[in-house]
């Protein structure tokens, strides 16, 4: 008998004559979450197992392979030679620690034989087990419909799976068989929950974070560097990219309108990572940004935006209200280092009575006023980088 993980996956099963690939991106994502277990990952038939795990190790895994996109759900099973006595003792064995502390509870076989050089039918399987289990624990009663938990075989070529549980993953779909974005990433709620949701499609992430020293502290930056490894526990190693701001600005600050230094500012971040996801091989960028939230998300906002940059903006939160978003934070776990009281750069220089219906052409014409090339060279220069596991 040996411990295994069953892996059932999302929406790779949709993916026709690249489903290969996309199951080889899976089962290196699932080693790379359990890094360092020495796991060995195999796939059959629309399954994925995951043999070594130690059985100590088994909560963790499990609690690490419900971050890991494209995976529907777990099993922790156990795998036995394809033998009767044999599927009944491992039965047996699930369902006495899954009984462990409870008095009552119902329960249903299913039972799936892959192989169908076995003797059983599918059908003789969940009703002579289920008759045996019924004999060994007399707190379990039948349930076909919604019982407590169910016990599942699976006949297979080479083995037969046995499990008791079965728990919900991520969904979604591989990352890195997507494509690649940069996301724009503040220490606010908002922007690590666009990055999750467009990681849960496949794509790899990379994260770009202003900041301007002296007027964010250092505590602020660690904090951005927490919210990016949490998304990191998702989405797989993430580069960050820290650029300091604090020279283009003042610049806006100080030569530019008072009511448009938001939506200058904005635009400035939009050309620099532009660039730098054009040097890292990214093919678009994501905000954290949602209609009407603040001035400089309004339609008229996020025209003057959009138009800084040629690469595509997703913008994944754009129907939400805060409070879908604060939900979404919450199960992520980034909500509680989100609210941390540390200042982002957007908010030092917060104007009183930012505009809310910006004209194209306005902005562009205070854009011009100042020449930022220099400053976006200096600032690109000055970019460090983090690779955040
Ligand atoms: P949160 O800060 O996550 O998103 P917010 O409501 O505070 O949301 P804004 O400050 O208006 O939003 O920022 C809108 C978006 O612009 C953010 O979601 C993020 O994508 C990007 N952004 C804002 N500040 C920064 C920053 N300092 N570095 C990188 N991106 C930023
Ligand atoms: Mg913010």
């Amino acid at each position: 008998m040996e411990a295994v993980m069953l892996v059932r996956y999302a929406e790779i099963h949709l993916k026709g004559l690249n489903r290969p690939y996309f199951e080889r991106s899976l089962m290196k994502r699932i080693s790379l979450a359990l890094r360092p277990l020495p796991v060995k990952v195999v796939r059959e038939q629309g399954r994925v197992f995951v043999f070594g795990i130690p059985q100590e190790h088994m909560g963790e895994a499990t609690e690490k392979l419900t971050r890991v996109f494209g995976i529907h759900s777990v099993s922790p099973a156990l795998a036995v030679e394809k033998d009767w006595e044999q599927i009944v003792a491992a039965a047996k064995s699930l369902v006495a620690r899954r009984m462990t502390g409870c008095e009552q509870a119902s329960f249903k076989v299913i039972a799936r034989r892959a192989d169908k050089r076995f003797a059983m039918r599918s059908q003789d399987i969940c009703r002579v087990l289920g008759g045996l289990l019924l004999e060994s624990f007399p707190a379990l009663r039948v349930d076909v419909h919604q019982p407590d938990f169910y016990v599942g075989v699976e006949i297979r070529q080479e083995q037969a799976f046995i499990f008791a549980d079965e728990i919900l993953g991520a969904g979604g779909m591989p990352v890195g068989t997507n494509g690649h974005a940069m996301l724009l990433i503040s220490g606010g709620i908002d922007s690590p929950v666009a990055g999750h949701m467009i990681a849960k499609r496949g794509v790899k992430i990379s994260a770009v974070h202003f900041y301007s020293y002296p007027y964010t502290s250092e505590r602020a930056r660690e904090k951005v560097v927490d919210l990016t490894r949490i998304l990191a526990s998702y989405a797989g190693e993430v580069g960050l990219y820290l650029v300091p701001f604090t020279e283009i600005q003042l610049a806006i600050y100080e030569k530019c309108p008072k009511s448009e230094t938001t939506v200058l500012m904005r635009r400035l971040m939009m050309k620099i990572s532009e660039r730098i996801a054009l040097s890292c091989g990214a093919q678009a960028l994501v905000t954290g940004e949602s209609i009407g939230q603040v001035a400089s998300q309004t339609i008229e906002s996020l025209t003057a935006t959009n138009d800084s940059v040629d690469l595509p903006v997703f913008r994944p939160l754009i129907g939400f209200d805060k409070e879908e978003i604060v939900t979404r934070a919450k199960a992520m776990g980034s909500f509680d280092t989100s609210i941390l009281p540390f200042e982002d750069c957007c908010t030092v220089f917060v104007p009183q009575h930012p505009v809310t219906r910006p004209k194209l052409e306005d902005i562009r014409q205070s854009e011009a006023r100042v020449d930022f090339s220099q400053m976006i060279e200096t600032a690109i220069a000055n970019t460090e980088f983090l690779l955040v596991e």
